[in-house]
């Protein structure tokens, strides 16, 4: 049985010093391949450079909401840059995390609109799909969708967290959902409706480490290893053999990253 991270900040600090035993104990679950993530443009950069440094990782550049103050000229020729660089050496998989963030607030509104649409355009111009990133803001999000016929581009809504019918909305979009670990905590009904509410061929597993790790790991920094626990309680919960879960939402994962084995 293998998986595939979808989305974990690997290159953040907090894995500096044991990035090798992180993922040596990933490939002893299964988890052969992770998508590293960044949340601006030097750490897009960083995960950029682990991917190349090992053959199992790639990843995801592009500007979080939270950082949107900081978008400007520069950072659009700079995540260009990162595009053309990383779709040439096959390790950029995606452009993201990129979205509306109004949980949080930490970039203003109509800064977070204006560079994620900038971001959604560089992705078309690339031809990449996207990994969203949508908190309290899932009905604007959704109404934007439309409106930019975003949807025309392949992409996942990352640690999906709407309702299930928000959720619904999205998959007749045409995009994936995320599912972290929050599906295994005891606050979990608008996810567990959720992937109720939508067919396995909508969903792909992610541990969004080092945040969110499962259950038993709650509360520690959050691993690839981890997603092991997130695909059993999919698995549970969808009450299919884990090896099923695990191939399928594996193949979800293939197809929108375009991975070619
Ligand atoms: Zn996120
Ligand atoms: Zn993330």
């Amino acid at each position: 049985m293998t998986l595939i991270d979808t989305h974990c900040h690997l290159a953040d600090e907090k894995f500096h010093d044991d990035l090798d035993a992180v993922l040596q104990r990933a490939h002893k679950v299964g988890v052969d391949r992770v998508v590293v993530v960044g949340d601006q443009l030097a750490s897009s950069r960083d995960a950029l450079e682990l991917a190349k440094s090992k053959p199992e990782l790639y990843c995801i550049a592009g500007v979080h909401p939270h950082n949107a103050s900081q978008w400007n000229d520069e950072a659009v020729a700079e995540l260009r840059a990162l595009c053309a660089e990383g779709k040439a050496c096959g390790k950029l998989v995606a452009v993201g995390e990129i979205g509306l963030d109004f949980y949080y607030d930490l970039s203003p509104r109509d800064q977070q609109i204006e560079a994620f649409l900038a971001q959604v355009e560089i992705a078309r111009e690339f031809k990449l799909p996207i990994s969203f990133h949508v908190r309290n803001a899932y009905d604007l999000f959704i109404e934007v969708v439309r409106e930019k016929h975003i949807n025309e581009i392949p992409g996942v809504v990352h640690c999906f967290g709407g309702t299930a019918k928000q959720g619904a909305e999205l998959v007749k979009m045409g995009f994936l959902l995320g599912v972290t670990g929050v599906l295994t905590f005891k606050k979990n009904d608008d996810i567990c409706e959720t992937v109720h509410a939508v067919p396995l061929d909508a969903l792909i597993l992610e541990t969004d480490g080092p945040y969110l790790a499962p259950v038993p790991h709650r509360g520690k920094r959050n691993e690839p290893a981890f997603l092991h626990a997130t695909a059993m309680r999919l698995a549970h919960e969808l009450m299919l053999p884990l090896e099923e879960v695990a191939a399928r939402t594996m193949a979800n994962a293939k197809k929108l990253f375009r991975f070619q084995d």
